[in-house]
C-alpha cells in the first residue's frame, strides 16, 4: 500500500552552476529525474536526500517519510537506484530506538517495493547504534541493507568479520570525520592501507562488495580482487566527483553507482565539498566555463 506522504518541495528550485555539479536537485522529483538520466548513460543512482543531526522527532520522521516517498516512486518508475539515509538524520540524535523505529519503517516499505537502502556511517560515537540497527533491520523476510564501513578506524577489522556472518552489504569508504588518534587512524598512507586490506577481506568473505572511494588505486585494486575471486562488486562515487571516470567505467562494463544528495540543505553540503578539496571548485568550474 502506497504511504499517505506527500513530499513537502514538489515545487522545482533551480541550483545555481557549479552547486548543481554536486547537488541532484531541490526536489525529489528533481532527483527522480537525476536517477533516471543517470541510468541511461549506464550508471546506477543513490539518492540522498540532505539533512543530519536533528534532535526531534519530528523532522526526523518526517525524512524518513519522504525516504518511503523515494523508494515507492523509484520502483513505480522501475529505476535502477536506492537510497542512503543518515542515522542521525532520521533520529539518531533523539534517540537509538526512534532511528531504529525510522529505519525500519524505511526498511519495511523498500522491501515490498524491492529497493536497497543504504545507511551512511557518521563519527565514531554512532557506530554501535548504527551496526545494531542495520543487523536488525537485515534479518527482515527480503530486506537488502547496506552500511558505510569506514577504513580509518581501529575497530573496522572486528565490524567487518561481525557483518561476515549477516545479509549486510558493506560499503568501503576511507572515513570522512575527524576523528581521535585513540580510535582512528591519522595518516593517510595508514588509511590507505588498512582500507586495501579490508577490501581484500570483503572480496572473500562477502558475497559482492561496494567500494566507496574515488581513489583511480582503490578501483585498480578492487578490478584485481574482483579477477582473483569472482566477487561481484560496484565503484560508488559522488556526483560532481571525477564523473568522466564515472561514466568512462560504465561504459567499460564495471558496475558503477553514483551516490546524488539533493535538498533544500545543498548550500551546506555544496560548501563542505569545496573545504575539502578546493579543486573540486576549479574542476566544476571549469565544467561550466568551457
Ligand atoms: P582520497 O583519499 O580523498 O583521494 C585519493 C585520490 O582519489 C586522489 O589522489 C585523487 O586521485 C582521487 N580523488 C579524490 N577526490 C577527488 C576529486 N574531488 N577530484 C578528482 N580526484 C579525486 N564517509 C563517511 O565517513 N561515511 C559515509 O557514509 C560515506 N559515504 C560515502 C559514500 C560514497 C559513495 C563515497 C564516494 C564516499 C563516502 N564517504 C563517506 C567519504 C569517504 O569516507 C572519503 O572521505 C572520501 O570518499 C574521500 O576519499 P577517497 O577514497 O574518495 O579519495
Amino acid at each position: 500500500m502506497r504511504s499517505f506522504f506527500i513530499p513537502r518541495r514538489r515545487v522545482s528550485v533551480v541550483i545555481p552552476p557549479i552547486a548543481n555539479n554536486f547537488v541532484a536537485a531541490e526536489s525529489p522529483e528533481g532527483a527522480l529525474e537525476h536517477a533516471a538520466d543517470l541510468n541511461k548513460r549506464g550508471v546506477s543512482a543513490i539518492l540522498n536526500l540532505l539533512g543530519e543531526h536533528y534532535h526531534e522527532r519530528t523532522p526526523a520522521y518526517g525524512d524518513a517519510e519522504e525516504y518511503r516517498y523515494l523508494v515507492e516512486e523509484i520502483a513505480d518508475r522501475d529505476l535502477d537506484a536506492a537510497v542512503s539515509v543518515k542515522p542521525s538524520q532520521i533520529g539518531l540524535d533523539v534517540g537509538a530506538d526512534v532511528f531504529a523505529e525510522n529505519l525500519a519503517l524505511v526498511v519495511e516499505c523498500a522491501v515490498d517495493r524491492g529497493v536497497f537502502v543504504w545507511v551512511d556511517m557518521e563519527d565514531h560515537t554512532t557506530t554501535d547504534a548504527t551496526l545494531d540497527a542495520v543487523v536488525e533491520n537485515a534479518e527482515r523476510d527480503g530486506a537488502a541493507v547496506g552500511v558505510a564501513i569506514q577504513a580509518n578506524l581501529k575497530r573496522t577489522g572486528d565490524d567487518l568479520e561481525r557483518l561476515a556472518d549477516t545479509d549486510v552489504r558493506v560499503r568501503l569508504v576511507k572515513g570522512a570525520y575527524d576523528e581521535p588518534s585513540a580510535v582512528a587512524h591519522q595518516d593517510k598512507a595508514r588509511v590507505n592501507e588498512a582500507y586495501e586490506s579490508h577490501l581484500e577481506y570483503l572480496f572473500r568473505e562477502f558475497e559482492a562488495v561496494s567500494v566507496g572511494s574515488h581513489d583511480p588505486r582503490m578501483v585498480s585494486l578492487a578490478r584485481r580482487l574482483h579477477d582473483e575471486y569472482g566477487t561481484p562488486y560496484e565503484i560508488q562515487m559522488l556526483m560532481g566527483v571525477r564523473d568522466d571516470a564515472q561514466f568512462d567505467l560504465a561504459a567499460d562494463g564495471v558496475q558503477v553507482t553514483q551516490y546524488a544528495p539533493y535538498g533544500s540543505k545543498w548550500m551546506q553540503y555544496f560548501y563542505r565539498r569545496v573545504m575539502e578539496r578546493k579543486e573540486n571548485l576549479l574542476f566544476a568550474a571549469r565544467a561550466v566555463l568551457t
